[in-house]
């Protein structure tokens, strides 16, 4: 018998899980709508069968324990709790809810600390014991590790990166404050900035052509690799907000590394270089070339779901 255990992704629209064993490979990978389930018994019963039905297609496999990454989701109370992007409204006991149809450890976190997770077990921190992973996607996630343990503080929602004000008053974010990292340093961050700065900026830009509800970062990235005056601009302003956010963050924990991840995090030197550049002018000096800015060492297309199971399987070995 092979001891595997199961990562689960819990988004807002789709829910990915996979069978993955110590070594980090995924055996199977399967999902569900999450969309389809407004009532989370439900979800947990077509979880569960699906789990069952995964175990089933694989012969000598025993499952060890369950990780799940989801949204607003909370460590220590194994709950997901009041996240505006899930059906389930209040405070959602999901772990005790998995556990009493399959009987084995069950620990939720949010996406990004199983992000870091998955960097620290999988990926490019697998000696490291100070680092931050950054996820970014439509918002900001993060995961801090120092000396070796995730960071959860008091309440279990510590080590949000994403919600340091870095403009005060600046735009509205939906944690309902102003200026937090988010809205400047994400996907959509970068998008709002470039709507601002295309009726700002008098210089040509194929990025004009694109109507503002169509417009992606992935789209900027690739104008901005060609030199789009725009584009560019955009670019460096958002890495000079990332900067900013990273270089406070350097100060409380010290890390060896930020890894950045996510479809942002895709626009590679385009966002690095300025990233670095920033740093090398503001980091305190005691930090200084202390701190290595990484692409995260885990693929885009299952690492949330090696990220969950890394969760469970460090969970499992302490
Ligand atoms: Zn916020």
């Amino acid at each position: 018998m092979k001891n595997v255990v199961v990562g689960v992704d819990i988004g807002g629209t789709n829910t990915v899980f996979g069978l993955v064993d110590k070594a980090g490979k995924v055996l199977g990978e399967s999902h569900l709508k999450t969309t389809d389930y407004p009532v989370v018994n439900d979800f947990v019963k077509a979880l569960v069968a699906g789990i069952k039905k995964m175990m089933s297609d694989h012969a000598d496999v025993e499952l060890s324990g369950v990780g799940i990454g989801a949204p607003d989701a909370n460590f220590h109370r194994g709950t997901i709790e009041h996240a505006p992007n899930l059906a389930w409204k209040g405070i959602v006991p999901l772990a005790d809810l998995i556990k009493k149809e399959i009987n084995v450890p069950v620990v939720v976190t949010n996406d990004a600390n199983a992000a870091a997770m998955g960097e620290m077990v999988f990926g490019g921190a697998k000696n490291m014991k100070n680092f931050i992973v950054l996820t970014l996607g439509t918002g900001l996630g993060s995961g801090i590790v120092v000396d070796g343990k995730m960071v959860y503080g008091h309440t279990g929602f510590a080590g949000e990166v994403g919600h340091l004000i870095v403009v005060p008053n600046g735009r509205e974010c939906g944690c309902g404050r102003n200026g937090c990292l988010e809205t400047y340093a994400s996907a959509t961050g970068l998008v709002k900035t470039v709507s601002l700065m295309i009726s700002e900026m008098r210089e040509e830009s194929i990025l004009r052509d694109i109507p503002p509800s169509e417009l992606t970062s992935k789209q900027i990235a690739e104008a901005a690799a060609r030199k789009d005056p725009v584009a560019v601009k955009a670019m460096e302003y958002t890495a000079e907000k990332l900067g900013f956010g990273i270089v406070n963050s350097i100060v409380y924990t010290s890390p060896e590394a930020i890894f950045l991840f996510g479809g942002l995090a895709q626009a590679g030197e385009m966002l690095f270089k300025p990233v670095r550049e920033y740093l090398e002018k503001h980091n305190y000096v005691l930090f200084r070339d202390t701190v290595k800015i990484l692409p995260s060492g885990i693929s885009e297309s299952n690492g949330a779901v090696l990220g969950a199971a890394a969760l469970i399987l460090n969970e499992l070995s302490e």
